[in-house]
């Protein structure tokens, strides 16, 4: 950014999608904004994802907002004139009778929704999947709109309109200070220049709660590592690259196509935490990497051996590793916290900030110019564990976030009644 804008409506501190997006949002509706970014724009946990954009999700609401998310993502495209969402539908698959359970429940809840959703036949999955081992599978559903993308590609479609709508966008450019007076944002101070702003969105991903440390406010969330794996091509098992995604909870996996290899992922019980202060202001994510001897890698390879019998340690593979932001409940945090006015959260998304960002800006650009959304946020919203005791300290916020990591793929979902029953 040539000349330094001395004033903005809105500063976004962080370029990942949360605050790209929420910047397209709100220069949509007209006002001025500015995106500062420590490093380069979606070079945080955004550069690392494995770009799944699945829709389902325990409950109607969340469910909801996801399929939201892909029109969006399907206006962009053809705003920004450029094809980025590969439709493949995805399957969660059963092996035991409490997973088949969950699926029967999600497909109601899906359906009651207007969801496109419905069980698959077994028969049916061997065919369109012939390189899963399928013999140990109870039921599965299938989400035909589902897909994935590039999470660069995304970025770009953001930062493609932003710049039309007149966004502005700094990177190389750390805020160092959030100044307040009398309890309200006034503006950032950068290295570069300080910016006069009324609303300041605090997008910074794992590193948002040293941003909130900035204000003397703890933030509900962790830094915590996450590895997955993408198969090399391999001639003799060919893997269309319109296959669909997979989700194996019991198995604790994802996977998907990925120029004709397969990405597989973990969440599994054990994850490395990241103190996020230690790293060096410099630290660039897409530097990292994971050694093959890793616990996290080897427990990877044996999850994902047990659904693709053709995995070992010995398969022609890449790793991918990263930093994910995790809250205590596995739910973002967004809207502002009462302590400061015109401060506003953006941020915890739990593995799954590429597929919530594109609704997740018009609830932050509906939250700050409108000061409400029509969705329903209660169990996104910001204040949620505001002073709630056991919450407040680094150790306990880290102690809960583990567990919620640990369980999160473990626990079973779909028990919400659907909202017409
Ligand atoms: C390995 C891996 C796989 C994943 N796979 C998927 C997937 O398949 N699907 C999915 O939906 N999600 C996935 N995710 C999660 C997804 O990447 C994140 O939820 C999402 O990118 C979060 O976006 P964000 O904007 O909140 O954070 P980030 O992308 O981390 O952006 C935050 C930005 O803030 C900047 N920042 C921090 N502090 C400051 C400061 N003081 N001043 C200025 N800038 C600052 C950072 O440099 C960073 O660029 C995955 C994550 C990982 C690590």
């Amino acid at each position: 950014m040539s000349d330094w804008p001395q004033t903005a409506d809105v500063v976004v501190i962080g370029g990942g999608v949360a605050g790209l997006s929420t910047a397209m949002q709100l220069s949509q509706r007209g006002c001025r904004v500015v995106v500062l970014e420590r490093q380069q724009l979606g070079n945080g946990s955004t550069g690392r994802a494995a770009g799944l954009l699945g829709q389902l999700r325990g409950t109607a609401e969340s469910t909801r907002m996801l399929m939201d998310g892909v029109e969006i993502v399907r206006a962009l495209e053809q705003r920004a004139g450029v094809e980025i969402f590969v439709q493949t539908g995805s399957l969660r698959v059963a092996q035991t009778s409490e997973r088949a359970e969950e699926i029967k429940n999600l497909v109601a809840m899906g359906k009651s929704i207007g969801f496109n959703i419905d069980h698959m036949p077994l028969e049916e999955i061997e065919n369109v999947l012939p390189y899963m081992k399928t013999d140990d599978l109870l039921d599965a559903c299938y989400c035909p709109t589902d897909g994935h993308l590039q999470p660069a590609e995304l970025v770009a479609a953001y930062l493609h309109v932003g710049r039309e709508q007149g966004v502005r966008y700094a990177s190389q450019c750390p805020v160092e200070a959030i100044v307040t007076e009398h309890n309200r944002v006034t503006g950032v101070v950068t290295p570069r220049g300080s910016i006069a702003a009324p609303a300041i969105v605090n997008a910074g991903g794992p590193w948002s709660y040293l941003l909130a440390d900035l204000v003397d406010t703890p933030l509900q969330t962790t830094a915590m590592g996450h590895v997955y794996l993408t198969t090399r091509p391999n001639p003799d098992r060919p893997i269309d690259s319109h296959s669909p995604a997979i989700r194996d909870r019991h198995l604790r996996i994802y996977a998907r196509p990925e120029s004709g290899g397969l990405i597989v992922g973990m969440y599994g019980e054990e994850t490395p935490h990241f103190d996020m202060q230690q790293l060096p202001a410099d630290f660039d994510m897409s530097a990292m990497k994971v050694r093959r001897d890793d616990l996290q890698v080897a427990l990877l390879i044996d999850a994902a051996r047990q659904r693709y019998p053709w995995i070992d340690e010995r398969t022609p593979m890449t790793m991918t590793t990263g930093i994910m932001t995790f809250t205590p409940d596995g739910k973002p945090l967004c809207g502002k916290l009462p302590n400061v006015d015109g401060l506003f959260y953006c941020s915890g998304f739990c593995g799954h900030g590429i597929v919530q960002s594109p609704t997740i800006g018009v609830i932050m650009a509906n939250l700050i110019l409108d000061g409400q959304t029509d969705y329903d946020i209660a169990a996104i919203e910001a204040d949620r564990f505001w002073e709630v005791p056991g919450f407040q300290g680094r150790e306990q916020i880290a102690a809960h976030c583990d567990q919620m990591h640990a369980g999160y793929y473990g626990k079973v979902e779909g028990r919400e009644k659907p909202p017409n029953e």
